[in-house]
């Protein structure tokens, strides 16, 4: 589905373009948690990891290692979280799929800390449910 990020895969709107492949572009997050936060996207237009291609996934995945890697480096080397937030519930705001870079410095908030507990035998149940749709 066309997105906001199709306008700068097709150069329609501007952007701080950190790289750009066949298939994937790379450019810093307008509304950045912190500085370097970069977007990678596949030029493919899908809202989901799950409707890429395996090819493209791949590819995606290299870029993003590149990028990742890069951005790292750029700031000596500091830690970072990669995030996919995949559908609304999770958080995706714009429908193209897209991998955030988010660099974190020490004291950065931490992004997972809250937990649910299993009962009995659910955690076998939900493995044998994943595993069943493999
Ligand atoms: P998400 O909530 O995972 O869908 O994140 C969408 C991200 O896209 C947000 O962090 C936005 O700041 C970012 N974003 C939206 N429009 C632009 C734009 N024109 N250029 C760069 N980043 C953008």
């Amino acid at each position: 589905m066309a997105s906001i990020f199709t306008k700068i895969i097709q150069g329609e709107i501007p952007c701080e373009k950190i790289i750009e492949t066949d298939a994937e572009i790379a450019f810093l997050d307008i509304m950045p948690s912190a500085a370097g936060h970069t977007l990678v996207i596949p030029k493919l237009e899908v809202m989901r990891l799950e409707d890429l291609p395996e090819t493209q996934a791949i590819s995606l995945m290299r870029t993003l290692q590149q990028v990742a890697k890069a951005v790292s480096t750029a700031f000596d080397g500091i830690d970072y979280n990669l995030i996919l937030n995949n559908g609304k519930n999770a958080g995706q705001e714009v429908e193209h799929i897209h991998f955030h870079v988010l660099p974190r410095g020490e004291g950065s908030p931490g992004p997972f800390r809250k937990h649910i507990q299993y009962a009995e035998g659910e955690m076998q149940e939900v493995g044998a449910r994943i595993r069943n749709c493999l």
